[in-house]
């Protein structure tokens, strides 16, 4: 079945309208015609079944039908990522839809070279990730900000999975395990190529929830290193768990 994300509230008999890049894709690229059935979700109102209308020539809508799938919320799990090379930002960011982050960050820090990012571009990849995968939300993207502006504004009660490669930290699995299973708010933090500053990793850790871990004796590239944290985080406390 397809799967759009809108903005609009979904409830019995709503029209929402489709944006020209959603009526291109279902009628040119999936072939749909009028009559069609979609599905539709917003990120709060669970996932609806609708069907495909044009009331004027090229220009389609969606009327809801019923809710297939109530809303339930994902974990509260976001990612906080320093802005790298484009290409692997864009890899990171639909990675991190389809493994459930809720929220992603991009962080300026001392070591960042890329300082830009096409934040349409990763909204975009974020939510199709997102329609592909059968979340009932799509992660948000924040625009960049520095990294000490984050840390200086973090929120006490969110637990800092921190990804350090300097080598003292503990195994990622083994520290993870300790923790309850996620019902805290949770993040995960992945440095730049160039990695952290000493000024940057002592600020990181002594951020009172932080808990600094290593991802094993091999240095990773950002993005591998996002996904296999991202993995296990999901495995050890998050949604990968037996209910
Ligand atoms: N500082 C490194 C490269 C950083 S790799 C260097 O220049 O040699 C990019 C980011 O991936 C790191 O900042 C860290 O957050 C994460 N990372 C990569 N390998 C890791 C490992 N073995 N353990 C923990 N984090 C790792």
């Amino acid at each position: 079945v397809i799967r759009l994300f809108v903005d609009h509230e979904l409830s019995v008999g709503a029209t929402v309208p489709l944006r020209r890049d959603q009526a291109h894709y279902l009628t040119n690229v999936m072939r749909q015609s009028e009559g069609a059935s979609v599905h539709l979700f917003n990120g709060r109102d669970g996932e609806w079944r609708a069907t495909l209308v044009e009331p004027r020539k090229k220009v389609w809508a969606a009327m809801v039908e019923d809710c297939v799938r109530p809303w339930t919320p994902g974990p509260d799990l976001d990612l906080v990522i320093a802005v790298v090379k484009r290409g692997r930002l864009e890899t990171i960011v639909e990675k991190a839809a389809e493994l459930g982050a809720r929220r992603v960050i991009p962080v300026l820090t001392e070591r960042t070279n890329a300082q830009r990012a096409n934040l349409e571009r990763l909204r975009a990849i974020a939510i199709e990730a997102a329609e592909q995968t059968g979340r009932l939300d799509a992660p948000s993207i924040d625009d960049p900000a520095r990294l000490g502006d984050v840390l200086r504004h973090w929120d006490a009660d969110r637990r800092l999975m921190f990804c350090d490669e300097a080598g003292d930290a503990l195994p990622v699995a083994e520290s993870l395990a300790r923790e309850a299973p996620a019902s805290a708010p949770w993040a995960v933090l992945i440095g730049p190529e160039g990695g952290f500053s000493p000024a940057e990793r002592s600020a990181v850790r002594a951020l009172p929830g932080a808990l600094p871990v290593s991802l094993g004796p091999r240095i990773l590239r950002a993005d591998t290193a996002a996904i296999a944290a991202l993995t296990l985080w999901q495995s050890v406390i998050g949604d990968w768990r037996a209910p």
